[in-house]
């Protein structure tokens, strides 16, 4: 019995919800640890088609208990609307935790996330104005409000009233704007806490002793390994870190409790937001991608916005595995690939023309250019086949020429969006 982390490889949306749902029939606990409701993760099952944002993607499986630790940024609104259409939809009421030591995203916080990207301009590093950045800069500033700050109503209204006397001056001075009453905020996340107050409890002590029992611990990423803030592409990396090893802080378990890490992995490239992307593909070549990717077009499912679209990116992901420490992979997406002649793959960056199979950092990344080798396309429709053995030859030779560049075992293939469209290779 093992903790096992899911974790993206590259910039996101590489498919993480889909391994998620999949693993958790094997599991009874799945926790997100990290990030919030700026990314989602896509879920087709027999209740139908999901973007989740705020719960865990263990929330169709009845006998599992989905837990959001203390690394997360809570936004209660999203969650509760998120509760609110799982019911609506027929989906059974999950079992749900809530850390007493999460930090609650606040409604200042999507405010100022707006008022910068906007101030920004050209400069804005396209943001989801979900709030995570000031919800995170304001947990390091100390000026945060935990879960449990919100059933202490005297210590609420004072916490509130302390940050706001410096955002009050940003929001007069910086940003021409009116500024903010305490007391409103505090009465809004009061009656807010009242409808989450049965979920919330000291997770930590839940998951020390889940392990201890020796349970299946599932621990969910959000985004991937390029936008962790201390090895990623910063400045254009999100607030927390990504990485599997941040899974022990943000959920409160033993560093040791993670024995798999399972990185996950398109067979093509996409990235949504600003920032490098060396080997991103451009005009009727990428809209073709774009067109075909995913389970209905590569288009983000916090945004909706198109995502960039670039061929698979060996250098960027063998780095992401690496930082993310996989053990195994989960190569997503390899249905998309049928309709093409030939694959180009991204092998190695060309840096003041020199070949790195290194990924380079800050200003350098700027000025990398993609090296291509082109493998056989295998033009087929593989979305029903059910073993490694039955793919296409050249569909085989693609995923064992990736794994050879990646240097860690592939062992889970998704070749179409639903659940059951995965296949364990040997
Ligand atoms: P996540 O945030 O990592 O969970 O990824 P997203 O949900 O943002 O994006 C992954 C996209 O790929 C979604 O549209 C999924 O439905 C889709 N998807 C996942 N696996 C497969 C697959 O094997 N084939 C196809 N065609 N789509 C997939």
């Amino acid at each position: 019995m093992a903790g096992t982390a899911i974790v993206g490889a590259n910039w996101g949306d590489e498919g993480k919800g889909k391994i998620t749902d999949a693993f958790a029939a094997k599991c009874s606990v799945v926790v997100r640890y990290q990030g919030g409701a700026n990314a989602g993760h896509t879920i087709i099952n027999e209740f139908g088609k999901f973007a989740l944002h705020m719960l865990p993607s263990g929330v169709f499986h009845p006998h599992v208990t989905n837990i959001i630790g203390q690394g997360v940024a809570l936004d209660i609104s999203k969650l509760l609307s998120e509760l609110d259409e799982l019911a609506g939809r027929g989906v059974p009421d999950p079992a749900l935790r809530i850390s007493l030591r999460a930090q609650v995203v606040l409604p200042y916080h999507k405010w100022f996330d707006e008022l910068e990207e906007r101030r920004l301009g050209e400069h804005a590093f396209g943001s989801t104005k979900a709030g995570i950045a000031p919800f995170y800069s304001d947990k390091y500033l100390k000026l945060g409000i935990q879960v449990a700050d919100l059933f202490n109503i005297e210590l609420l209204r004072a916490k509130l009233a302390h940050s706001l006397v410096s955002k009050n001056v940003l929001l007069e001075h910086l940003y021409g704007q009116p500024s903010l009453c305490p007391d409103s905020i505090a009465d809004e996340l009061i009656q807010l806490g009242e409808r989450i107050k049965s979920y919330v409890c000291d997770t930590t002590m839940f998951l020390q002793e889940a392990n201890r029992r020796g349970e299946e611990i599932l621990l969910e990423g959000q985004l991937g390994a390029l936008r962790d803030p201390d090895n990623g592409i910063y400045p254009y990396s999100t607030s927390s870190s990504t990485l599997a090893g941040f899974a022990a802080v943000g959920a409160g378990i033993p560093p040791y409790a993670i024995k798999r890490i399972v990185a996950v992995t398109k067979a093509y490239s996409s990235c949504v937001g600003a920032g490098p992307f060396v080997d991103e593909i451009f005009g009727e070549e990428a809209d073709e991608l774009r067109r075909l990717g995913g389970d209905a077009g590569e288009y983000g499912a916090t945004t909706g916005r198109p995502r960039r679209m670039g061929w698979f990116d060996a250098v960027a992901t063998r780095y992401g595995c690496m930082l993310q420490g996989a053990t195994e992979i989960a190569l997503t997406n390899l249905d998309v690939l049928g309709y093409r002649d030939t694959i180009p793959v991204c092998v190695a960056y060309e840096l003041n023309g020199i070949q790195t199979q290194e990924f380079p950092a800050a200003e350098e990344l700027n000025q990398a250019k993609p090296v291509y080798m082109e493998l056989q396309g295998w033009k087929e429709d593989i979305s029903g086949v059910r073993c490694f053995e039955d793919l296409p030859e050249l569909a085989r030779q693609y995923v064992l020429t990736l794994e050879e560049l990646i240097g860690v075992p592939i062992k889970w293939i998704s070749y179409g969006p639903r659940r059951e469209q995965l296949m364990e290779k040997m």
